[in-house]
Parts: structure tokens; sequence; C-alpha cells
């Protein structure tokens, strides 16, 4: 038995913080939660004594794309469970076996997204008409798959047919939208929208960027976030309305539109965040490269950090009228590090209106609740014993987050 005594607990549901609050852990789950005199320490127990700390429930990144070194790194910051939506095959494999041999977060993964021809990702599986999403989808299945990804090329008919394939099997399916608008998707039964994909092609005139979209994918980005800044304030609101009307999570990743928007301030390649990415994988992200790829000029990067406030208004929008966030990062992409970049997400939800508490429920009970997963994201009897142990309150300033003392995972001390 480990008993933490002394810190101030945030519950994150009430909001709550209850402090010298003493967590009762055993075989890797929280058997007892309260205030000291309520929960008296079992004698012979193990004691941490975390007076003037603060802690949380470990953090989920509900969007990754992880490499295998990104496991330890992410952990570090205090992340004990990624939603991955693409790995491919061999990944899959990979990242499953390094977790099984060291501590990891826990892995929900998608495996391989779906997607029309030409694929985006070489790895990417292609389902052409709707009579092949239901074979598709089974052999997601037999891979382990904890989650559907869809990707921009998929059209509304063949997204209906892989949500029926996916629900049948009890399978969550997750949308980067391209050629199918976001209330589409939700009306479809889509259970996540990521990066806010498929908002504007409800707000406005969608024919313009379906056109961007079927050229590929840098196209297709480009308009779309140059398309934010057009979009009239009032249909942004009915957009965000109708997708919380529909209970469908919004996983914005602000983190990856405000990191792309930024690609010409020299100041974000010298984030002292960085020194924790391999050489080898900040070759791989090549981002000169990709700006080359992409055809991004400075112009381009002038409208994508105008097209920030209106994302930020979406999502306060969908909040307010009771929509669930989940945050997300698209880490370890170009400049996105694991873990570090989940802690810039939830500052930037703070950053869009959100309250502290709503930016933490975003990375932990919300997230779980994405995840279908009832023993995360919360600090309660019979969940699992995931928490982080923070130097700061997260609630008086959510950039304290940052300040990680200690990570539980499983019931075990694991970092940093
Ligand atoms: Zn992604």
């Amino acid at each position: 038995m480990e008993a933490l005594t002394g810190a101030t607990l945030i519950d994150v549901v009430t909001g709550r913080p209850l402090s010298d609050a003493v967590i009762l852990v055993r075989d890797g789950h929280i058997v007892a939660v309260g205030a000291a005199d309520a929960v008296p320490v079992p004698r012979g127990a193990d004691v941490s004594d975390l007076r003037g700390r603060w802690i949380v429930p470990g953090f989920i990144d509900a969007h990754t794309h992880l490499q295998p070194w990104g496991l330890g790194v992410a952990l570090r910051y205090g992340v004990t469970a990624v939603r991955d939506l693409h790995e491919g095959t061999t990944l899959a494999d990979t990242l499953r076996a390094v977790a099984a041999r060291a501590p990891a977060p826990r892995l929900f993964l998608a495996v391989a997204m779906l997607d029309g021809l030409p694929t985006t990702y070489p790895d990417a599986w292609p389902v052409l008409s709707p009579d092949s999403a239901d074979a598709a989808v089974g052999r997601l299945v037999e891979r382990g798959a904890a989650w559907v990804k869809v990707y921009t090329r998929i059209t509304p008919d063949v997204l209906e047919a892989i949500v029926n394939a996916a629900r049948v099997r009890q399978l969550p399916v997750a949308a980067h939208l391209g050629l199918t608008d976001a209330i589409t998707a939700a009306d479809l039964g889509v259970t996540s929208v990521e990066h806010l994909s498929g908002v504007p092609e409800a707000a406005g005139d969608s024919t313009m960027l379906f056109a961007a979209h079927a050229q590929g994918f840098f196209p297709g980005w480009t308009a779309f976030e140059r398309s934010w800044s057009t979009l009239d304030t009032a249909a942004l609101a009915v957009v965000a309305r109708e997708l919380a009307a529909r209970r469908v999570f919004l996983v914005p990743t602000l983190v990856l539109h405000e990191t792309l928007s930024r690609l010409d301030d020299s100041s974000i390649y010298h984030s002292a965040d960085l020194r924790r990415v391999p050489d080898s994988a900040r070759r791989d992200w090549n981002v000169a490269g990709m700006i080359k790829r992409a055809g991004w000029t400075r112009a381009d990067f002038a409208a994508f950090r105008a097209a920030r406030p209106s994302q930020d208004f979406v999502l306060r929008t969908f909040v307010a009228s009771g929509g669930r966030v989940a945050a997300g990062t698209d880490a370890s992409n170009q400049l996105l590090v694991p873990g570090a970049s989940l802690h810039t997400e939830m500052e930037l939800l703070v950053r869009a209106g959100l309250s502290s508490l709503t930016a933490l429920r975003a990375a932990t009970s919300w997230a779980a609740d994405l995840l279908r997963a009832d023993s995360l994201g919360r600090l309660r009897p019979g969940a699992a014993a995931d928490l982080v142990v923070l130097g700061a309150d997260p609630l008086a300033d959510i950039r304290n987050t940052r300040q990680v003392v200690r990570v539980m995972l499983g019931g075990k001390w694991v970092g940093p």
C-alpha cells in the first residue's frame, strides 16, 4: 500500500481543491481519496509526503503520432495516456513493444488511417467505395486498433459506411476532414473532429475548399487556414452550437495551428523543450523542406495567424454550448515535442477564453470520456493510479502544469 499525503488534490470534475489530501494506492489503482481526517493512513503504508504540492490526474494527449523516442519524453511531462491517430502497422507493433519493456503512456492506437486515393501517407489504407469500408475496419480490428482514423480524402458516402462498420465493432471514429464538412460528419456519427477540420466548410461556401482538399494535403490545409478570417462570426457560432448539440468531441490541436502559423518566427526554433528531441528526429522533421513542399510564404503565415481568433471563437462558443474538448497536439510532427506541446495546448485553450479548470479537464476527464476509459482522467477509488505531482497550483495559472515534480503511472513512480 502506498499513501500520498499532504498535497492539494485538484478534483477536475468539481473544480474544488482538497487541501491536505490522502490518496491510497494499491496494485496500480486508487483505493481511497479524501481529506486527512477522513482517510487514515494504514500502518505499514509506504508514505510519500507531498506537502506544498498539487496533484492532478495524469495528462492525456488525445492526438499524437509518436515515434518510440517520444514515449519516455511524453511521460516525463506527465502524459500517462495517448491516443495515437495513425502510425502504420509496423510502427504500431514497435510502439507496443517499447511500451511493454519500459514505462510509457498507455496507448490507444488507430494503427493505419483510412483515406481516399492517392492516400496522403504511403502507409495509410485506401477505402475507395462504401463497399470496401467493412473489410478495412475489420482489418483494423485484427491489427488491434482502438480507434478508426479517417483522413482528408474521405467523402461523405464512404464516411457513412466506415462509421457504420466501426459502430458494429464498438470502435469510435476520429476524423481529420477534407471532403466532408464537420456538421455532416457529426450527423454521420463520428466521435471526434480533429484540428477543427470541416468547420469552415460547414460555415461558408465549401466548393473552393473541397477543390483544394482534392488537390492534396497542403493545398487543402492552406486554403482551410486562409478561409477562417473570411467567415462571418454568426455563421461560425451556428456551426459551433450545432456541433455541441450533436455531442461530437472537438480536438482542436491549437498548438498545431499556432506552430504552423509561426514558422517564420525564429523563436519557435529555440524553445528549451526542443532539447528533448533526438537529432535524427529533428533531421526527419526537415521544416525548411516542409515549407518548400507546401509552398508557404510570409503572406500564408500571416493569414494563418489571422485565422487564430476565429478558431478560438468557435472553441469558446462550442464549450459555452455544452460541447466537450479534448487536448491534443499532433506531436511528434514538426516542432511539436511530445508532452511539452500538451502543456502549450492547455495554455492556448486558456488563451482562447476557456478557464484553467476547463483546460485541465480537456487534458484529463474529458479526454478520458473521449477514450471511453472510465478508469482514467479522474482521481477516485477504482481508478488507475495515474497522476502528476505539480510544484504550483494549475488553477491559479495554467502554465503551472509544466512544473512536473513527480509522475505516477499505474501506481509506480516513473519520473521525471
Ligand atoms: Zn494528426
